[in-house]
């Protein structure tokens, strides 16, 4: 068999462990809550609050539709004409052509011109965000942020560059299958290090202070059977009033992390339903979920874009002889960016299915359905969310369940539960 004709068996393959896993990790079984709960929940919000909340996310639509409809005109752009290549070419002239130049330096080029060109949009959203006082840190902290993400993405970007091309001269006829495991090692690898090298560039964490209420949190996590070492609380108020809580990392790398702001706003109970909620995540393993997913999607990307590259009307449209060229690169951008976009309402309804089930957990560990439900509302009103969004929304990209379906299971749990 010719490498084309594994490419395509592998290919089979991956679409196959992505569909099994889907089903099998994924909990599809559990029904939203009833819309007529949702409804009545959203009667009971204050009017002033939804309208401001409302207000608000119309006020971030423009920048946000503007920035993916720019992007996604500078990637067809850049990959499905020769000026990608040209671009590439441009970034490794002055060492002579070299193909490290071109892939390093051509590779980076690209993605920096597409981030330049919806910086305005992003800039935009900053402004909406300070307007509406969610955003603490002001033009220079927002600056200083911006460039640290640059930088970050520009070093993991560099080793992913590099890797890949030096594969593809190695092997140009099996290059696609050392990409694709590189690529799934590269997302196992950066779940494990991230919450220790690229979290602490951009928020110090500091362990919880000794008290009432992270004796309380401890205990339950071993109330639960979730080893946690220990909750983390992030310095977030230094740029934003929002509140949020999340777990991440693998294994020893493995934390509960609370934003600072969440303990200043929220009541202890609040605290401890929302920390319930995280240790569902972590009971049933989303972040290892997430990962082996997002593995095979990333093996699954690599194996289709050799094949999708050896199409001939492709490659004369980007003006290359091979798609394992770096002067090739932006057609891969322009192919990723285009399926990253048809692929994120599968990821958004993933992330809310075990976003529900986190829910579920937090309700049943903590028993207490009325402290769920004014943990959703605070968090609904800090954070200026739309307790019901527009469907098409919520559908393209929301990745929690609304605030609406959220206090609408805490009602539900509350029947059944006869509280
Ligand atoms: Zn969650």
């Amino acid at each position: 068999m010719t490498p084309r004709g594994w490419a395509v068996l592998t290919l089979g393959g991956l679409v196959l462990a992505l569909l099994v896993a889907s089903i099998v990790l994924v909990p599809w079984g559990r029904p939203p809550a009833p819309r007529a709960d949702q409804v009545a929940a959203l009667g009971e919000l204050p009017v002033d609050q939804v309208a401001h909340a409302r207000e608000f996310r119309s006020a971030l639509r423009p920048g946000a539709y503007g920035a993916l409809v720019v992007g996604l005109l500078v990637a067809l752009l850049l990959g499905l004409t020769p000026l990608g290549a040209r671009l590439v070419e441009l970034a490794g002239r002055p060492f002579g052509g070299h193909w490290t130049a071109r892939a390093v330096l051509g590779g980076l080029a690209v993605v920096l011109l597409a981030d330049l060109l919806t910086l305005p949009f992003a800039a935009w959203r900053q402004s909406v965000l300070t307007r509406y006082g969610l955003s603490t840190h002001g033009w220079s902290g927002w600056a200083v942020d911006l460039l640290k993400s640059y930088v970050v993405s520009a070093v993991i970007g560099a080793i992913a560059l590099l890797g890949f091309y030096t594969v593809t001269r190695l092997a140009p006829r099996w290059w696609w299958a050392f990409g694709a495991a590189g690529a799934a090692g590269l997302v196992v690898l950066l779940s494990f290090v991230l919450p220790v090298l690229v979290e602490p560039v951009f928020n110090r964490f500091t362990p919880m202070e000794p008290g009432p209420l992270r004796t309380e949190l401890m205990a339950m996590a071993a109330r639960d059977g979730v080893p946690v070492r220990d909750v983390l609380v992030a310095d977030a108020s230094r740029r934003t009033k929002a509140v949020n809580a999340y777990v991440s990392g693998l294994g020893p790398t493995r934390r509960v992390v609370v934003y600072d702001t969440l303990l200043r706003e929220a009541t202890p109970a609040e605290v401890t339903s929302v920390v319930a909620h995280e240790l569902g995540h972590a009971k049933d393993r989303d972040v290892w979920t997430g990962t082996l997913t997002g593995a095979l999607g990333a093996a699954l990307a690599v194996v289709a874009l050799y094949l999708l590259g050896s199409w001939g009307p492709l490659l004369r449209l980007a003006g290359v002889d091979s798609v394992a060229e770096p002067r090739a690169f932006p057609l891969l951008i322009a192919l990723v960016t285009v399926a990253g976009l048809v692929a994120a309402p599968a990821q958004a309804l993933v992330s809310r299915r075990v976003e529900a089930r986190a829910d579920a957990h937090a309700l049943a560990l903590t028993g207490d359905p009325a402290t769920f439900e004014a943990m959703q509302r605070r968090l609904a009103g800090v954070n200026l969310a739309d307790p019901d969004p527009p469907r098409w929304e919520y559908l393209w990209s929301a990745s929690h369940p609304s605030t609406v379906e959220r206090m609408a299971a805490a009602r539900a749990y509350a029947r059944e539960a006869g509280r």
